[in-house]
């Protein structure tokens, strides 16, 4: 089905605490995306930026204000909707045991040669025709398999269900040069129409933003252009 269409993401006035009587950890959060935007957010630790995405993807509820997306309030959806309209690329994603196919395709929507276009637009087709194909097994957690690999088969997955929408928490830790580069080339060819909010710990995504939105203390104190920042 068509939505999201534009991808623009819209916050509101977004207050969320974790506990009742805690501190809010986003307090009166407002911004909107433009459509296929590629948005940096950046923080010191604690300040909410994963906040943020766990707010989109309704992981933590909000307790005032409104997010939406295409103007669709998305409180109104059903979880399963929301969440396999939008992806995620956690800093080290977690694959569940069973083979690849599985983990790219869990509800087997897809055909063969869809699974392997996927596949080489984030430059893994050949590392998996090496392993034995679709039906090589992950283990559990994703163990026999590199963090910069379990990026990709992320963003594998959210290409191959045609992603609008895509948030990715920055890998900080032990991504080799070679792949980080596959991610970055990925990242700009295949999501090219995609809004992208990424969480970013490199000062070269900041640089490659349209925007960047500044989170400090649960509240967004600058969204501009690399440039004006
Ligand atoms: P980091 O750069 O360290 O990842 P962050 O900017 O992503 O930090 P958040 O994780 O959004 O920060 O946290 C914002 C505030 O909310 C912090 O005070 C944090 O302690 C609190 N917080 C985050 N997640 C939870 C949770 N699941 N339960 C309770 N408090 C939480
Ligand atoms: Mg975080």
């Amino acid at each position: 089905f068509g939505w999201p269409n534009q991808g623009v993401i819209r916050f509101d006035g977004v207050v969320l605490k974790y506990r009742e009587h805690s501190a809010p950890s986003l307090d009166g959060v407002s911004f909107e995306s433009r459509p296929c935007e590629k948005i940096g957010v950046v923080g010191r630790t604690g300040s909410g930026k994963s906040s943020i995405i766990a707010a989109l993807f309704r992981i933590a509820d909000i307790s005032a204000g409104e997010i939406s997306i295409d103007s669709v309030n998305v409180s109104r959806l059903s979880l399963p909707a929301l969440r396999s309209r939008l992806f995620c690329i956690p800093q080290d994603p977690f694959l569940f045991s069973g083979s690849l196919r599985e983990n790219l395709d869990p509800l087997g929507e897809f055909r063969e040669d869809e699974i392997w276009d996927a596949l080489a637009k984030v430059n893994l087709e050949t590392i998996m025709r090496n392993l034995g194909g679709l039906e090589h097994v992950v283990d559990e957690g994703g163990v026999n398999f590199s963090v910069g690999q379990k990026q990709l088969i992320c963003l594998a997955r959210a290409v191959l269900h045609n992603a609008k929408i895509l948030c990715i928490d920055e890998a900080t830790a032990n991504v080799d040069h070679e792949t980080d580069r596959q991610v970055q080339q990925t990242l700009r060819m295949a999501f090219k129409k995609c809004t992208v909010l990424t969480i970013a710990h490199r000062v070269q995504t900041i640089m490659d933003s349209d925007r960047v939105l500044v989170v400090n203390d649960g509240t967004i104190v600058e969204f501009d252009t690399p440039d004006n920042l």
